[in-house]
């Protein structure tokens, strides 16, 4: 940076134009903060570009071709029919350019201004962006994150997340690596348009940190729909093959693959941003240590969202952001982010909501005898029809005499949508009663959840 190098002076920096960044900058400025926001590559961050967007429109995609084959249980002649894979991108890519384009005009409404670069903290607390550097009384890292990958040999063979969305081709065999969310989401688009798709997961259970009934459930749902599953297994090398690539296990069974997608976790974007420098602490894989404030250790330097490497989801980064502005520059000052009962869906086939905590973690905090747990499992009306159906399962989780429920747990058609009120009554300590108390909406899937015995 040269010597005389332009100041902006302002109230609020913030590095990174995902969903916290974004959110925060504009709640500060909305407050009459003078805001600057730095941000090096597309506005919206991983959501918008590279997460949740792009992957519920594949998952979009995938839907209708599995409604496609089963619309002749209910009297419709569908013909041969095939999937233009090159068009769904090339339309999906244009609606996140659109989406690109709303964040811009809604950060220049808000009169934040935008600079493209990379941030770094610099010792002294200000920040610097290029030859630019900015003084403001508060910094926001909210830099999210990437995925990682393993460090085996021909790693670099395989793609990740970022890779996926940016298949210009249906690959017609995959390998995906991984049991979490992502893993599990891919694999599933992937199948439903017509990849033959193997799933390699470490551990014994698909999604290890939601309630086991799901896992369960997602495992006999990918028998189902042809989605081969190693469970206990690892990747130990990967070649270039005449035709794709050559996949060793660490049991020494060989799998061959057009493609291979790693979903193994992601990392904070930490590197290089002068965060230690600056006395600011990070947790053992990177993450910014904050407080339930959103403080770091350094004072006036706060954090939200993915890099802070707690509930990494899109809504999570948006609340914290938003309430870390409400309290620094609108006078709020007990603003900050409950960080229990976050719902969360899975847009596998079929989807997953879920919202509190499951039935292990029940038992461990309040003891077997003060549990109690409700299933059920049924075929949604709509299979009615149909010769091959699906299963719906439920799971209610309640704790102590007047049985408050603290879990709910869904895998079945409309799971994704019918979550978000369920979340509403768990966060207001809603009991089994109240759930019985409710009359049914009929006839719905729904209604399982408050007519279970
Ligand atoms: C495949 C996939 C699917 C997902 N699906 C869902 C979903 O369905 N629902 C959900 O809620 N969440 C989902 N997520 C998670 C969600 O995308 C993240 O939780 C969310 O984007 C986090 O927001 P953030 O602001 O913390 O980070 P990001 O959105 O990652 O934004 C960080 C921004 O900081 C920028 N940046 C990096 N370094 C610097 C620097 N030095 N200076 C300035 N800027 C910098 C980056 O370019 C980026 O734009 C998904 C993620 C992935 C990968």
């Amino acid at each position: 940076m040269t010597a005389n190098a332009p100041t902006l002076q302002c109230d609020y920096v913030v590095l990174g134009g995902g969903s916290g960044g974004i959110a925060s900058a504009r709640r500060a400025a909305q407050y009459g903060a003078r805001v600057v926001l730095i941000e090096p590559a597309r506005l919206g961050g991983t959501c918008v570009n590279v997460g949740c967007v792009p992957k519920k429109l594949m998952w979009h995609a995938a839907q209708i071709a599995g409604t496609l084959a089963e619309a002749e249980g209910y009297g419709f002649a569908i013909g041969p029919n095939s999937h233009d894979w090159p068009r769904l991108v090339e339309r999906r890519e244009a609606y996140v350019r659109r989406l690109n384009g709303i964040y811009r005009d809604g950060l220049n409404k808000d009169r934040v201004q935008v600079l493209e670069g990379f941030g770094r903290l610099l010792p002294d607390g200000t920040v610097a962006c290029g030859e630019t550097r900015i003084a403001a009384r508060h910094v926001l890292i909210a830099t999210g994150g990437r995925p990682q990958r393993p460090t085996v040999p021909g790693a670099e063979l395989g793609i990740d997340s970022n890779g996926f969305f940016a298949l210009a081709e249906r690959p017609a065999s995959v390998v995906v690596v991984g049991g979490g969310y992502i893993a599990v989401e891919l694999a599933g688009v992937l199948r439903a348009l017509g990849s033959a798709v193997t799933l390699i997961v470490r551990g014994e259970r698909l999604l290890g940190s939601f309630d086991s009934m799901l896992g369960d459930e997602l495992r006999a749902a990918f028998d189902h729909h042809g989605v081969k599953l190693r469970l206990g297994s690892q990747i130990a090398a990967i070649e270039r093959a005449d035709a794709g690539l050559r996949i060793r296990l660490d049991d020494g069974q060989l799998l061959h693959g057009d493609s291979l997608i790693w979903a193994t976790g992601r990392q904070a974007n930490t590197a290089g941003l002068g965060l230690v420098e600056a006395g600011i602490a990070l947790d053992r894989m990177g993450h910014v240590v904050v407080d339930e404030w959103q403080d770091t250790t350094r004072p006036n330097v706060h954090a939200v969202g993915d890099v802070c490497g707690r509930v990494a989801l899109t809504p999570v980064a948006i609340a914290a952001g938003r309430r870390l502005s409400d309290r620094l520059f609108g006078g709020k000052a007990d603003r900050k982010l409950d960080y229990s009962n976050v719902p969360s869906v899975v847009f596998s086939h079929p989807p997953i909501g879920s919202v509190g905590i499951s039935e292990a973690q029940a038992i461990e905090r309040h003891g077997t005898e003060a549990v109690k747990v409700y299933r059920t499992r049924f075929k949604a009306l709509y299979y009615g029809l149909l010769e091959v159906k699906q299963d719906t399962a439920m799971k209610l989780v309640c704790v102590g005499p007047e049985e408050r429920v603290v879990g709910v747990h869904v895998i079945g058609a409309g799971a994704d949508e019918m979550l978000q009120g369920f979340a509403v009554a768990v966060r207001m300590g809603a009991t089994k009663r109240d759930f019985d108390d409710t009359v049914a909406i009929h006839p719905t899937s729904a209604e399982e959840l408050v007519t279970m015995r």
